[in-house]
């Protein structure tokens, strides 16, 4: 027990105790420790109870046992949150981990996910069908948290955001009541689950559109971090269909074996490659990457497509310092190459990164006010995500962060992606969420009056 939790009394944790079929952890529990830890290790938060979701009742139990008792409430899915989200002191942590089941439907492509999913249990479903939905680049990264605030991975330009495959989404509003929103059924929730951030409910469910994807040509390519390589890999995004898309990321050469050990420790661009067209089209693709710049090394081969999205996992587990910023941008302007490239030289670690995340095509079919994702003329996401083995060096590293923000600033859009936001980035809510701001403002009123659910990328009734 710590100074910052005041205990729950007794009678309150029998009567959680008797609503629930789930784990419930509170301070003295063996497991209370590990419980409330979360992914990223600048936030080290002491809630009152944990409570591992056993279903969908138990969600709806313990956002009633909270409203009725006043807590605080964080609602968990993958645990991945930037900014510690996921836990709080004091208050209950609704941990939605235990809920992972998920049924394919292979011939209406669609697949029925519980909320605290991961990318990894997706992709190995989906795959054994030859099927998959856009879903993020760490394989242990939630459903919950990603799809609600937007999602993009490698299919984004094909498929869309992850939000814009959602169907319909099974939702315990802030009054407790369960609701299967979808264009029909609460439209209006359906509409701000999809990129609202987590702001009306508890997602216990999302259906999700599926599209043929099997293995895919993917892997990384490393070039020196220069002008030309960025302005080519501009130019590769611009000219390719959509069943190609590649990040870049600007990171420091990791100990890899195909990358010669003079690069590793470097300044380098990587080029984190996807194609999921056909096979007969891969000599032209591997002919493209080449024309991109000088390659130091490439692993870039036929993998099943769940593989493209564990390449980073290794490199950061949970546990590591975390500060980020995010961007987005219509174009990637020379002047702002000339930011990357002088604030990229400064890279603070192996596992820092700034990484750029391409969202057009699909993501570009869908009108700005179409779903609570404000940002449909933007072409890419940028992440400036700097991860540290300790408090101080990441404390430090935030600085360099703030300063390539502000630098980049002039030649993004003013907003950038809730997901890529940190615990300092309030001010930007309303840039963030845009033309959406007002109508999500006023979906929060009718339906979270008293914001109950408001650790996350907070939209004030
Ligand atoms: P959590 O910490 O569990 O939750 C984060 C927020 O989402 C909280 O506000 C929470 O209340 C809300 N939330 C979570 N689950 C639910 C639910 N079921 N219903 C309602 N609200 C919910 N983003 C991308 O778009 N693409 C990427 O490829 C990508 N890669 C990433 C890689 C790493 C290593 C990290 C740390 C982040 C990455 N992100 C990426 C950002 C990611 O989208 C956010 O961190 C997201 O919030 C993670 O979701 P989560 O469920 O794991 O997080």
């Amino acid at each position: 027990m710590t100074a910052l939790t005041t205990p729950l009394e007794d009678a309150l944790l029998e009567r959680l105790r008797g609503a629930v079929r789930g784990d419930i952890i509170e301070p003295g529990h063996p497991a209370y420790d590990e419980a409330r830890q979360v992914y990223n290790a600048m936030y080290d938060k002491h809630p009152a109870v944990i409570v591992r979701a056993a279903d969908a009742e138990d969600a709806i139990a313990v956002v009633d046992f909270a409203r009725e008792q006043d807590l605080l409430l964080a609602v968990r899915g993958g645990n991945h949150s930037f900014s510690g989200l996921g836990s709080c002191d004091g208050g209950v942590v609704l941990d939605l981990g235990r809920m992972r089941g998920i049924r394919v439907d292979p011939e209406a492509r669609t697949a029925l996910v519980q909320g605290g999913c991961t990318w990894a249990d997706v992709n190995h479903a989906a795959h054994a069908f030859g099927l998959a939905t856009t879903g993020g680049v760490v394989s242990s990264t939630g459903v919950g948290g990603l799809t609600t605030g937007g999602g993009m991975g490698h299919l984004a330009r094909r498929c869309g955001l992850a939000c814009d495959n959602v169907l319909a989404a099974d939702l315990v509003t802030a009054d407790g009541r369960f609701l299967t929103c979808d264009e029909e059924r609460h439209p209006d929730l359906f509409w701000a689950v999809r990129g609202g951030g987590g702001n009306v409910g508890v997602v216990t469910a999302f259906t999700y559109r599926l599209h043929p994807v099997g293995d895919v040509l993917g892997g990384p390519v490393f070039y020196p971090l220069d002008a030309d390589v960025m302005r080519g890999y501009r130019e590769l995004i611009a000219g390719s269909d959509e069943n190609f898309s590649a990040l870049l990321v600007i990171t420091l050469g990791p100990p890899v074996p195909f990358l010669p050990e003079r690069w590793h420790g470097r300044p380098v661009c990587g080029l984190v490659v996807c194609w999921t067209g056909p096979p007969e089209d891969d000599r032209r693709i591997r002919a493209r990457l080449e024309d991109v710049g000088p390659v130091l090394g490439s692993a870039v081969d036929r993998v099943p497509y769940p593989v493209i999205n564990t390449l980073f996992d290794e490199m950061l587990p949970a546990g590591l310092h975390h500060y980020g910023k995010g961007h987005f941008s219509r174009d990637l302007s020379d002047p702002a190459i000339d930011v990357h490239l002088s604030y990229g030289a400064m890279t603070p670690s192996l596992q820092s990164a700034t990484v750029f995340f391409p969202i057009d095509g699909a993501c570009h079919r869908i009108g700005p006010e179409e779903t609570a994702f404000a940002y449909r003329d933007a072409a890419f996401s940028t992440a400036l995500s700097p991860a540290l083995t300790t408090r101080a060096a990441c404390e430090s590293a935030a600085g360099w962060v703030r300063a390539y923000s502000a630098a980049l600033a002039p030649h993004c859009l003013r907003g950038g992606y809730v997901n890529f936001m940190d615990h300092d980035d309030d001010s930007r809510v309303r840039a963030n969420y845009r033309q959406n701001y007002d109508h999500l403002a006023e979906i929060k009123r009718r339906h979270d009056p008293g914001n109950l659910f408001r650790l996350n990328h907070n939209i004030a009734p």
